[in-house]
């Protein structure tokens, strides 16, 4: 069998090409995603959560893990949690507890994590996700258990601002303890070689799913949330699940897709060798697109889990659970379902509206009074285009859904014709004001003063004799040269229907 491994240019391991390891193997991947919860304090004691403060100001002695120092349940870290494990349809525990995971590292000052191990606060959930191409999937959630951050180091005067090389290491404490909830899948199956769309799809899911809940801003790139994602194949799908690797904090959804297919690619060529892929953590290198190896795993048995002896065990009452449930908002799914319905779009209207981001954006355009079908179509064509072509969201173009709702009123108003709309949209881009002030400014406004027009179009039929005659004769479609030629006299800013009224009404030839 052809291997077809080949070194990686970035000086990486052996690859296999992705869709002949995909032939040859079954993918499993498992994603653990870490989110840090948007509370006022942190996890165990009252230190603010706030981003950006200077390094160990908002430190407490819980967590600096002071001798002595006890631990109090944030509510609403807890109730967060709650509402994760509801959205997620997950079963609530009647009672679950805190655990001691013990490790040595720097920037964890009490020398053990306190996190849910075998009791997290809520179990055996799914979420379902859509595919790009609209396929449905549903992916299986483990667990989901509240545990705290870890503080942060920065390892200086290196040049890969790794530990290794480094000068010396800073660690800022204002981290630690900022309450995270971990969801944990189960083994995602099935996928076969669509397996890092899925995990794509899974973490972009989840990220909208947490929004709406309003329990963090899940911003990736600030470290809000960050995945784990777990690799692993096997010969068929009906083998046993083979060794996993677990590359850690990925943090961008194409990063997600990007390391399951790296890994992939990496283990096939390992297999094919003959050799066996050790079960180990791995870092992602977003520069290169490679992942490499970080330290063989430890097992649960290494990090001697046991209940934390300073808090009780939490007993959240039904009563408040299901008071929970009935503040939940309207999940992503359900919202998309309603406004498809309300909106009209067809499936793939829907897809490429929610694939291009444009959900939001189109939503509040619609609530200012545009038509779904309007705001679908600016969106989703001149200003997708013009964020295209300048490299940024739609959200961060100079033009919102109150211009977009007022250019669209312009259109169906008729004061504005299409192509001159996009005109206006130009001039709005450009920053000469809200479409109403361009329309002035640049003089765009339709010509509806019937005797210009009447004007307008006597001087064209002049101008081409032998038309009126032709109509006269019965050519009725004749009279689209001189439309156009009135078109062209008024630079659009007529309305080509009425136009052609008026060319046949002043020819006196048959109406059309
Ligand atoms: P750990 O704490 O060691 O990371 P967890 O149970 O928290 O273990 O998470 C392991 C993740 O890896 C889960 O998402 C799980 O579904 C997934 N997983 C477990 N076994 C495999 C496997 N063989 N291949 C791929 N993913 C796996
Ligand atoms: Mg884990």
């Amino acid at each position: 069998m052809s291997t077809a491994t080949a070194p990686a240019a970035t000086g990486g391991e052996p690859l296999v090409a992705y869709d002949d390891a995909t032939a040859r193997y079954d993918v499993v991947i498992g994603l653990e995603v870490h989110v840090e919860l948007g509370t006022a304090t942190k996890m165990f004691d009252g230190s603010s959560t706030a981003f950006g403060a200077e390094p160990n100001t908002q430190v407490s002695p819980v967590s600096l893990g002071l001798p002595g120092a006890l631990p109090v349940v944030n509510r609403t870290a807890v109730e967060h949690g709650i509402r994760i494990g509801l959205a997620l349809d997950c079963t609530i525990a009647e009672m679950c507890r805190f655990a001691r995971k013990n490790y040595f590292y720097p920037d964890m000052p009490k020398n053990f994590q306190t996190s849910q191990y075998d009791e997290p606060i809520a179990a055996d959930g799914h979420l379902d996700v859509v595919l790009e191409d609209g396929t449905p999937w549903r992916v299986e959630v483990e667990r989901a258990h509240l545990e705290e951050d870890t503080g942060k180091s920065t390892h200086v005067g290196g040049a890969t601002g790794r530990i290794h090389g480094a000068d010396h290491s800073l660690v800022d404490y204002n981290r630690a303890g900022i309450p995270l909830v971990e969801i944990v899948t189960r083994p995602v199956t099935g996928a076969g070689a669509r397996a890092p769309e899925v995990a794509r799809a899974y973490v972009a899911a989840l990220r909208d799913l947490l929004r709406a809940l309003g329990v963090s801003e899940a911003r990736m790139e600030q470290g809000q949330m960050r995945a784990d994602v777990n690799v692993s194949l096997r010969p068929s799908p009906d083998a046993p699940l083979g060794t996993r690797t677990e590359t850690k904090n990925v943090n961008s959804f194409r990063s997600v897709e990007r390391a399951v297919r790296y890994e992939v690619s990496r283990q096939a060529a390992v297999l094919d060798a003959g050799g066996s892929v050790l079960q180990e953590t791995r870092h992602w290198h977003e520069d290169t697109g490679i992942t490499t190896s970080g330290r063989v795993k430890s097992d649960a048995d290494d990090y001697r889990y046991f209940p934390e002896p300073d808090l009780v065990p939490m007993t959240p009452s039904r009563a408040w659970v299901e008071e929970v449930r009935a503040s939940l908002p309207e999940l992503p799914v359900a919202r998309r379902a309603r406004l498809q319905a309300e909106w009209g779009y067809s499936d793939l209207e829907m897809r490429d509206v929610v694939n291009a981001g444009l959900l939001d954006v189109i939503s509040a355009t619609v609530a200012q009074g545009a038509s779904p079908a309007a705001a679908r179509k600016w969106w989703g064509g001149e200003l997708a285009r013009t964020a295209n072509a300048r490299e940024v969201e739609v959200t961060a173009l100079p033009v919102g859904p109150a211009e977009v709702a007022e250019l669209a009123g312009l259109v169906e108003s008729g004061r504005v014709t299409d192509r001159m709309a996009r005109e206006v949209l130009e001039g709005v881009l450009a920053g000469e004001g809200t479409p109403t002030e361009v329309v002035t400014a640049r003089g765009l406004e339709v010509v509806s003063d019937e005797s210009a027009l009447v004007t307008a179009v006597d001087e064209a039929l002049a101008a081409n004799p032998d038309v009126a005659e032709k109509i006269r004769g019965g050519k009725v479609q004749a009279a689209g040269a001189v439309v156009g030629a009135v078109m062209k006299a008024t630079r659009g800013a007529a309305d080509a229907k009425r136009v052609r009224e008026l060319v046949l009404e002043r020819v006196g030839g048959p109406q059309a």
